[in-house]
């Protein structure tokens, strides 16, 4: 199984549901209050009724008119009784609503506050999973189960308390029989927790093998992997259908257990109010009205058994939504202000994604204001790894990376963007106007600035879009990959850090894109430093100078010239290419 996010435990559930509650106490006090109401208007009934038998059973001159009189009195308890309910449930859904708002809301800021150091090595699945189906079950669980769990309790306090102070021999008999339903909910919620969460991770287990099956599919039929693929996915299908049977077995043991147990009070205490009333010490109305009151019971009981049922699978959901709070930063908020200088120093760096295997070996460089760096080597030699620790977006785990004396990942994001920028053939166009996607860079940058950035790398096109500036993308108009990789180019103008890095920023685009890119990119790229994971020859020997890694070491660092005449690494590549000038690409 792969690795999963944190899942809160039950204290820290428990504070966050109280925190929750607590954060709308006005609504809560409400929702008890006015239930508190409806189920003290609701008791009147029953025991009308028990007045109606006994008045009848007395007999007299003017019983019909008394009759008549108790039952309009019961009718009128009835429709007040519906009416605070209906109250009561209109403030708990609006409750619920404000409540899972707060919960989605927590859950995103939570995930926006993760550092991209930490962000980009989360398992997506599982976050995703998190942020759709579990926050839609707490959202749900939220804006029913509070209120109704509620109104189910206050209802069902009032009747336990009705009948015994009606009578307590009786009510003390109803309330043995209860002993039933109380043990089948000990036994269904010790289970149900571990079951509930087996079912959610499983789950997300199983989306995460389906969406990287679906992204990598043509690495997948290129290597002929559909078999291990198939395989995987039938794992994670079987594990999570287990998982269902199992949550579900734990249902229907639960259901008619219980409904077996909400019949006994009744049962009990029909036969011992018959031999109380047969022998005279309580009246016929009285173990009527009794009861009634134990047959009321059922309807709240059985509300809080659906719920308590439900509520195990909104835990865990909710124990998975909280985890995120215990997602470890890794470090403190970075607070740091870059020192002086723009020399980056990379000083006995090494790093390692697992505690077990460092994937960079005690990196030492120095790059100067102004340079370009072309860094060559083969398929993971961790030329990517090292880039990523250049912009800041990993921090090594011995030795250090520095802008001016500063460790680059200590600064904070908006002031890491104005010294560093990573360009990769990753980027990311919102689903918003023009002017919102180009500020992310800068938020203040004002329209002409914002003309100025997008004529600098070409993009054309904004005279083509129907509302310029203000053109809302993603709606009718799309912009093609060269378009988008050029607006996130004119980021990078706007953001204007002194060094830029490049890691496969063109490779992978097909030619007539590339084409296109590269131009944008020229224009961005003067005046700064650059350091460039190079793929082809040709981009290494144009740099200034080229850094040469072998399994996560700097094995080679000088110019073109000096390396070709050392005759090491490098100097055997480019010999070899000038021997077929085709296997111009570096790796693979
Ligand atoms: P390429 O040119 O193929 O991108 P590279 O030189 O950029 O290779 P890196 O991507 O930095 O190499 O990888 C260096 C090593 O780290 C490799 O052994 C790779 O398998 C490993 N590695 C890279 N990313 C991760 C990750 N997210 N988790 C674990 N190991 C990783």
């Amino acid at each position: 199984m792969s690795r999963q996010l944190p899942i809160a435990g039950t204290p820290e559930v428990r504070a966050a549901a109280l925190r929750d509650l607590r954060a709308d106490r006005g609504a809560v006090v409400g929702i008890v209050c006015v239930n508190g109401l409806a189920a003290a208007a609701g008791l009147v009934g029953p025991w009308l009724l028990g007045r109606i038998i006994d008045t009848i059973q007395a007999g007299g001159s003017d019983v019909l008119s008394r009759v008549d009189r108790l039952a309009f009195g019961a009718l009128v308890f009835t429709i007040v009784q519906t009416t605070l309910t209906w109250w009561a449930l209109k403030i708990g859904y609006r409750f619920g609503e404000r409540t899972a708002a707060r919960v989605r809301e927590r859950f995103l800021k939570r995930t926006l506050a993760l550092p991209p150091r930490v962000a980009d090595h989360l398992p997506t699945g599982d976050l995703i999973a998190r942020g759709s189906t579990d926050a839609s079950v707490v959202a749900m669980t939220l804006r029913y189960a509070v209120p109704e769990v509620l109104v189910a309790l206050v209802h069902a306090l009032f009747l336990v308390v009705a009948v015994v102070i009606l009578d307590p021999l009786l009510g003390l008999c109803g309330l043995a029989c209860l002993i039933g339903v109380a043990a089948a909910v000990r036994w269904y919620v010790r289970r149900a927790r571990p079951a509930y969460l087996a079912v959610a991770a499983t789950g997300a287990e199983l989306a995460d093998v389906v969406a990287s099956t679906a992204k990598g599919a043509r690495t997948i039929e290129l290597l002929g992997l559909e078999q291990r693929r198939a395989q995987a996915t039938e794992s994670a299908v079987t594990q999570a259908r287990s998982a269902r049977l199992g949550a579900l077995w734990l249902r229907t043991v639960l259901f008619p257990w219980a409904d077996v147990s909400l019949a006994l009070p009744v049962v009990g205490v029909l036969l011992v109010g018959g031999a109380l009333q047969a022998n005279g010490v309580v009246s016929l109305g009285v173990v009527v009205t009794a009861t009634v009151y134990l047959r009321q019971l059922v309807g709240p009981l059985d509300t809080l058994m659906v719920w308590i049922e439900q509520l195990q699978g909104a835990g865990a959901s909710y124990a998975r939504v909280e985890g995120l709070a215990d997602i470890p930063s890794e470090e403190p908020q970075p607070t740091t202000h870059a020192g002086a200088g723009d020399r980056i120093q990379v000083s006995n760096a090494h790093y390692s994604y697992t505690d077990d295997r460092d994937v960079l070996h005690g990196i030492d460089l120095s790059v100067q204001p102004g340079e370009r760096l072309a860094i060559v080597g083969t398929s993971g030699a961790g030329k990517s790894t090292l880039a990523r620790l250049l912009a800041g977006l990993d921090r090594p785990h011995t030795g250090s990376v520095t802008i001016g004396g500063t460790p680059v990942a200590d600064l904070p994001p908006d002031e890491l963007r104005e010294h560093v920028v990573l360009i990769t053939q990753d980027h990311h166009v919102f689903h918003d106007t023009v002017r919102d996607n180009l500020r992310i860079a800068r938020p203040n940058a004002t329209d002409e600035e914002l003309y100025a950035a997008l004529d600098a790398v070409g993009a054309a096109w904004l005279n083509d879009l129907p509302d310029g500036l203000d053109t809302q993308i993603g709606d009718d108009t799309s912009l093609d990959g060269a378009s988008a990789q050029q607006l996130s180019l004119a980021r990078v103008v706007l953001a204007d850090p002194h060094t830029l890095i490049l890691d496969e920023a063109t490779a992978q685009l097909d030619p007539r894109t590339a084409r296109r890119t590269e131009q944008s990119l020229a224009a961005v790229l003067r005046g700064r430093t650059v350091i460039a994971i190079a793929h082809r020859l040709q981009t290494a020997h144009d740099a200034d100078r080229i850094a040469v890694m072998e399994a996560g070491e700097l094995v080679e660092l000088g110019t073109h010239d000096e390396l070709v005449s050392a005759g090491r690494v490098y100097g055997k590549l480019w010999k070899s290419w000038h021997a077929q000038p085709d296997e111009n690409q570096l790796g693979p």
